[in-house]
Formats: C-alpha cells, sequence, structure tokens
C-alpha cells in the first residue's frame, strides 16, 4: 500500500447533468485564436494558423454556480466563452473521423484570462502561464453526455449583467473540435478525465467585482458565475 507524507489533493471534478456521478479531471487543454472575428480583435491574422495550446491546471475549475474570486496582479480580467469538450476515452494519433466517439460530453466554459499579464507576455515572447492558468481561471457548466450534442453549430453567446459581450456559433469554429482532438492526440496522448477549451469568438471584455455571468451554448448548456 503507498502511503504519502501528506494526504493527496483531492480530485477536480465536474457535476454531469441529471447524475450524481462525477467527471474526475485530468488536464486541461485551451485552444488559442480559433475564431476569425476573435483572431482578428487580438490582432493575428486567421488564416495562417494552425491550432496551438495552452494548458490551465485541473483544479482551475470553478462549479457552475459557484463565485469566482477576482484574482490577484491584473487591472484586466477578461471573460472568454467557450465550449468545452470532455475526453472519455484516450488516445494518440486519433483520426479526425474516429475523434468524436472519444468524447465523453461537453460543457459550456469561460477560459478567464489576466489579459494585462498575458499581452506582456507576448509581447516579451515569455510563457502565457501567469495570464491562463491561474486559480479558478475555468468556471465550468454542468457536463451533458455526448449522445445528441452536435459541436459542428449552434449559437454560444454570453451575457454579462444582462447585456450581450460575446455572440456567435460553433460553426465558425476555424478547428472543428474533431479537428482539434486530432490534432492534439499527435501532439500528447489524451487521456480520459481532460477537458479541451475549443476557444472563444469575438467580443472578449473586461469583468469587474460583482459582474455576473451567464453564458450558453445551444444545445449543450449554460455557465453561470458571479465575480466576488
Ligand atoms: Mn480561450
Amino acid at each position: 500500500m503507498v502511503s504519502y507524507v501528506f494526504p493527496p489533493p483531492p480530485v477536480a471534478a465536474l457535476p454531469i447533468k441529471g447524475s450524481d456521478a462525477l467527471f474526475p479531471v485530468r488536464r486541461i487543454f485551451c485552444v488559442g485564436r480559433n475564431y476569425a472575428e476573435h483572431a482578428i480583435e487580438m490582432g493575428s491574422d486567421p488564416t495562417r494558423e494552425p491550432p496551438f495550446y495552452f494548458t490551465k491546471p485541473a483544479d482551475s475549475v470553478v462549479i457552475n454556480g459557484a463565485d469566482m474570486p477576482y484574482p490577484s496582479v491584473t487591472k484586466s480580467l477578461h471573460h472568454e466563452m467557450e465550449l468545452v469538450v470532455a475526453i472519455g476515452r484516450g488516445g494518440r494519433n486519433i483520426a479526425t473521423a474516429d475523434a468524436l466517439s472519444h468524447v465523453w460530453g461537453y460543457c459550456a466554459g469561460l477560459d478567464m484570462t489576466r489579459r494585462d499579464i498575458q499581452n506582456e507576455a507576448k509581447k516579451t515572447g515569455r510563457p502565457w502561464d501567469m495570464g491562463k492558468g491561474f486559480d479558478k481561471s475555468a468556471p465550468m457548466g454542468l457536463l451533458v453526455p455526448a449522445a445528441g450534442v452536435n459541436p459542428a453549430k449552434g449559437k454560444i453567446e454570453l451575457k454579462v449583467n444582462g447585456k450581450v459581450t460575446q455572440t456567435s456559433d460553433l460553426s465558425k469554429l476555424i478547428w472543428s473540435v474533431p479537428e482539434v482532438i486530432a490534432n492534439l492526440s499527435e501532439l500528447v496522448e489524451l487521456a480520459p478525465g481532460d477537458l479541451i477549451m475549443t476557444g472563444t469568438p469575438e467580443g472578449v471584455a473586461a469583468v469587474v467585482r460583482g459582474d455576473v455571468l451567464e453564458g450558453i451554448v445551444e444545445g449543450v448548456g449554460e455557465i453561470h458565475t458571479k465575480i466576488t
């Protein structure tokens, strides 16, 4: 029997709609600039880039409905509304045609970003980690099983204090969900419990303490959090 020098951390996990069981989170991968209009608003050319990735720690998830504390060391906390893919069956070099069979389910999520720190990192050629992978940076909605979800289309929208800030459609993803899974599985061996945040549409903006964020991905579900 293994003994640890102190108790191991609790397993990060997401609630599942209509179930008492939890989805254990292994890793969180995020796709950068995967909607053309968002790439343009970030000053990039959306036509020339293959997908690229950054990560967040598994324990950065915030359960749906829970508050998100405003993080330290930023004056520009941005929202990024995203479709999140939950991997149920791992693999490497997964074929695009087979990719959706590896998906356990989906949820709506927020890739919360310290934009000032990320922008400084871009300028200086440093890693994005502290701009993206900070504590409680990934509020996630309830997971829904993949059956019945079509990740190729559907409205994706975020309201801040009742006002729409981001609205688009999953059909505008530059790299589709199967293409992202196939590409990412060439870089790492995907495993059950991995989450993939698929990128955000245009309209990202700063939030402040007290703001209420309500997002929806049509056919998937909602995400709700308050910045405190
Ligand atoms: Mn993002």
